[in-house]
């Protein structure tokens, strides 16, 4: 957590001037010069953080963390991890629930990063009934496929996980027990969290600092009371705006 003042926690991850263009044309950009996806990110996350990433869609937020967990290449920057297996960056994907593979069981999603004797452990881990281990993924509710895909994440060992809009696709109260699920897994692991939104409201509940990203770039960044009572940049204000069920205070 921040708000440390005798001592702040050292970085578990710094990344300096990260950039990124894309310079093919794609059926993402059909036309037009290549625009800038990153233009010079540069922060630090520590250990037990919660670090959101706020911004409008193609702001450059998926970009940057397939980069972070060395799914993707920048062009340029540094990206420094106190760990020295990126395995232990974990990525949970947007809607993790489908992202499963429907023919496996939970037993073989959550053993695939090879955890065999674990997976029981990983269950409970997650709030899912260990019984449930030799049904398949599609028995599963959309949330419990959530806890799934993050069992299977857990399963990694992982020290930062990075999650890409993974709540937005679960009803609220859901999401509110994954929020509650993922803040006692960051108590009892030292997990670090990355968290990628559009929403500002669900990033205002559960970060301990929020980044506001706009083409590429911070555009602010602050703990959520301080950025929702003082915005200072039009992006941030926007957001608040648009915010659907509004902010946290
Ligand atoms: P966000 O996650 O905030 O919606 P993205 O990182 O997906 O933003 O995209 C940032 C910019 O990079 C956008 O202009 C998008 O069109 C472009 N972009 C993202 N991925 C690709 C790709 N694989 N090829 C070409 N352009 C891309």
């Amino acid at each position: 957590m921040t708000g440390d003042f005798v001592t702040s926690p050292e970085p578990i991850l710094r990344v300096s001037n990260l950039t990124k263009t894309y310079s093919k044309r794609s059926w993402f950009s059909p036309g037009g010069p290549p625009k800038a996806a990153l233009n010079g990110i540069s922060f630090n996350l520590s250990e037990r953080e919660t670090l959101a990433f706020v911004g409008p869609s193609g702001a450059g937020k998926s970009t940057l963390v397939r980069c972070i967990a060395g799914r993707e290449r920048p062009d340029s920057g540094d990206i420094w991890f106190a760990g020295e297996d990126r395995r232990a960056i974990q990525l949970i994907p947007q809607d993790p629930g489908t992202s499963l593979n429907p023919r496996l069981t939970a037993l073989q999603v959550v053993s695939e990063p090879g955890a065999g004797r674990r997976v029981p452990e990983l269950l409970s881990m997650v709030g899912l009934p260990v019984e449930s281990s030799g049904a398949k993924v599609t028995a599963f509710s959309g949330g419990q496929r959530s806890r799934l895909a993050l069992a299977r994440a857990l399963a990694c060992d992982p020290r930062i996980l990075i999650l890409d809009e993974s709540l937005a696709s679960l009803d609220l109260p859901v999401q509110a027990q994954m929020v509650n699920l993922l803040l006692d897994l960051q108590d009892r692991l030292g997990l670090a969290y990355i968290l990628i939104a559009h929403d500002l409201g669900i990033a205002g509940h559960f970060a301990d600092r929020i980044a506001v990203i706009d083409e590429g770039r911070i555009v602010e960044e602050g703990p959520p009371v301080e950025l929702f009572q003082r915005p200072q940049h039009p992006r941030t204000r926007s957001l608040i705006a648009c915010a659907p069920g509004g902010i946290p205070c």
